[in-house]
C-alpha cells in the first residue's frame, strides 16, 4: 500500500505538534480549502509523494526518544487506510497517535458509516484535533491548535461513550514560542 504524503518522510522532533517530541507524519490532499491556511500547497489530491507504507515503517523502526506519532497535512482522514497501519505500526512500539483534521469529530462518525476505515482509524487516534481553521477565530493563545474552534479530542472515551469528550488539560495552558503553532504549517 502506498500513501501520499506532503514531506515525503517522516519528520522527527517536532515540539509543536502535540504533547512531547513527536514525529509527524504529513500528508497530501486536503478538501477543506480553509481561508488563510498555511499549506495551500498540500490541498492538491495529485501533488507530493506517493510513498510505500513499508518504507515508512522502516523510518519508524529508525526513531529514537520520540514520544509519539503526530498526523497532520492536508487531512489525513482522506487516507485512512494507510493511516491506520502506520499508527497501528507505531502504537505497538510505545508511541501514542495525535491526529490533526479539517473535519468535527460528529462529522467523521457519520462519515464513517459508509467508510468503515475512518472507524478503523480513529480506533488508533488518542488524541484528535478537530474543525476547519477559522481565520477569524485565529488565535496564538490556544496551544496545539491555530483558531479557538478546534478541539482537542480524548478519542478512546469518545468512542467508549459515544459523546465528545473534551480534553480540559489543555484549555488553561499558555502558549510559549516553542509551543506556537498555526494549524498545519510546518515550514
Ligand atoms: S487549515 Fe488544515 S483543514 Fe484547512 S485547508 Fe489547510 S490543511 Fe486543510
Amino acid at each position: 500500500m502506498t500513501i501520499r504524503l506532503a514531506v515525503p518522510y517522516i519528520q522527527k522532533d517536532s515540539i509543536v505538534d502535540g504533547e512531547g517530541i513527536r514525529s509527524v507524519i504529513w500528508t497530501q490532499g486536503c478538501p477543506h480549502h480553509c481561508p488563510g491556511c498555511h499549506n495551500p500547497e498540500t490541498h492538491s489530491f495529485t501533488d507530493g509523494y506517493e510513498v510505500e507504507i513499508e518504507n515508512l515503517f522502516e523510518e519508524l523502526d529508525k526513531l529514537e526518544s520520540q514520544n509519539g506519532i503526530t498526523f497532520s497535512g492536508g487531512d489525513p482522514m482522506m487516507q485512512p487506510e494507510a493511516c491506520t497501519l502506520l499508527a497501528r505500526y507505531g502504537r505497538k512500539r510505545g508511541l501514542d497517535i495525535w491526529c490533526y483534521t479539517g473535519f468535527k469529530y460528529e462529522e467523521l462518525i457519520e462519515m464513517s458509516k459508509y467508510k468503515p476505515a475512518i472507524l478503523d482509524f480513529l480506533k488508533e487516534i488518542d488524541v484528535l484535533i478537530d474543525g476547519k481553521f477559522m481565520l477569524e477565530q485565529k488565535s496564538f493563545d490556544v496551544i496545539f491548535r491555530g483558531s479557538k474552534n478546534q478541539r482537542i479530542i480524548d478519542i478512546p472515551k469518545s468512542l467508549e461513550t459515544k459523546k465528545t469528550i473534551l480534553i480540559s488539560k489543555y484549555d488553561n495552558i499558555e502558549k510559549n514560542n516553542k509551543g506556537r503553532k498555526n494549524h498545519y504549517m510546518y515550514v
